[in-house]
């Protein structure tokens, strides 16, 4: 029997009011079933959605890990080491490492015992840290599929000119990928940060990661800055095709008013918590196309996709042609208090920060 510590909640509202650390046991495993050992799991903005209740998929809450009231754990990514399988185990062995199939799983904890078929092994996990392939599967994996699947670039066929998206939230995980992937495939990026002190070093550190423009948000509002835009796109000779908008309120709306004829507007965050209004005439006469994606549902529907996208991605962080985001790690170890374990979740939405939160153990 093995002893695992958990981030458990019964009841949805504040991360540091409702998480608490949860102690059980784990039997070992039979048939199909593996014991895992998690190494880093991420805190993403949707984890604390999910804690305080208002994002759309929600772990059933139960008393399996013997809580006294029924109960979930929290986090939803990670990338965990294989310590023990089953007799009928075939797709994975003892040191391999692991992914998640789906959401909703419960990363936050020390060790858990799932079916092999719950999880995606990692072919080969040389040169990559756990940081890495902890961090694989939602924020570069939405970017990836954003950037590639919604408009079909001239740089995948005869690269006959030059193409531009334009994405707001440029600083998030997300936002990162999204100038990284854009940079390898050829395509030019405008992006959108908040101003804060020290922005500049901000900005400089985008365009090192392969950004082409980064302005801030109160640039982006302003009347003549679509003068600008209209010397950087060549009078709209290089069209601006993808709009990413992770924030929603008046920055998306003035985000939308700089694409192109016929471009695409993918929405996939509301960091703003404002909602997104669209100017009429950008349906009617632009023929602008407005969308949302979300991981979640993509990951479920495109399984083995998922894979090849995730391969894809590990590939190119190997070769290093993909920089980590930058993180503040929390080691999950004896001197950790359940205290700093609930504050480093509760920070996460909080805006302005040094890094995304990752627990690592
Ligand atoms: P990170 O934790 O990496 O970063 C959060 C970002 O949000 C930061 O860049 C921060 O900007 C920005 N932000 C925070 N508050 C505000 C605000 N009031 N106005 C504008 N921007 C703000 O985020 P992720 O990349 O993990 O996620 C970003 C968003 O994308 C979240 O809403 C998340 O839920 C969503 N998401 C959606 C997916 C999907 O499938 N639909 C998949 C992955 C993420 P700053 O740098 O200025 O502090």
């Amino acid at each position: 029997y093995m002893q695992s510590k958990a981030l458990v909640y019964s009841t949805h509202g504040e991360p540091r009011d409702k998480l608490h650390l949860h102690t059980y046991s784990i039997s070992p495993p039979t048939r199909t079933s593996i014991t895992l050992r998690m190494l880093a799991a991420p805190i993403n903005p949707a984890d604390v959605n999910q804690i305080q209740g208002s994002y759309p998929s929600k772990p059933p809450l139960g008393t399996a890990l013997g809580t006294s009231v029924p109960s979930a754990v929290g986090g939803n990514e990670g990338v965990a080491e294989v310590l023990a399988t089953g007799g009928e185990c075939k797709t994975v062995g003892k040191g391999d490492w692991v992914i998640m199939k789906r959401t909703g799983m419960g990363t936050w904890r020390t060790h858990m015992q799932v079916d092999e078929g719950e999880v995606m092994k990692i072919p080969n996990k040389e040169g990559l840290s756990a940081l890495q392939v902890g961090t694989v599967s939602v924020n570069p994996v939405s970017a990836y599929r954003m950037v590639k699947d919604y408009v079909d670039w001239s740089a995948f066929g005869l690269r006959d000119k030059e193409e531009w998206l334009i994405q707001n939230g440029a600083n998030s995980g997300v936002g990162r990928a999204a100038i990284q992937f854009a940079k390898q495939w050829g395509i030019k990026s405008l992006n959108v940060i908040r101003e804060r002190p020290g922005w500049k070093a901000l900005k400089s550190e985008l365009e090192d990661l392969g950004a082409t423009k980064v302005v801030t948000e109160s640039t982006l509002m302003e009347r003549s800055f679509k003068d600008q835009v209209a010397e950087w796109t060549k009078s709209g000779r290089e069209p601006i095709r993808l709009g990413l908008n992770c924030v929603g309120g008046k920055n998306a709306t003035a985000l939308a008013k700089l694409l192109s004829p016929d471009a695409q507007m993918v929405t996939y965050g509301a960091m703003s918590k404002q909602p997104t209004l669209l100017p009429t005439g950008l349906l009617i006469f632009n023929n602008i196309t407005f969308s949302g994606f979300w991981v979640s549902k993509w990951s479920d529907r495109h399984a083995r996709e998922k894979q090849q996208t995730v391969e894809d991605i590990l590939n190119m962080m190997r070769e290093g042609s993909f920089k980590d985001v930058p993180v503040q790690e929390l080691l999950w170890d004896r001197g950790t208090k359940e205290e700093q374990l609930k504050e480093a979740v509760q920070g996460t939405l909080e805006g302005y920060r040094k890094g995304k939160g990752v627990f690592l153990f």
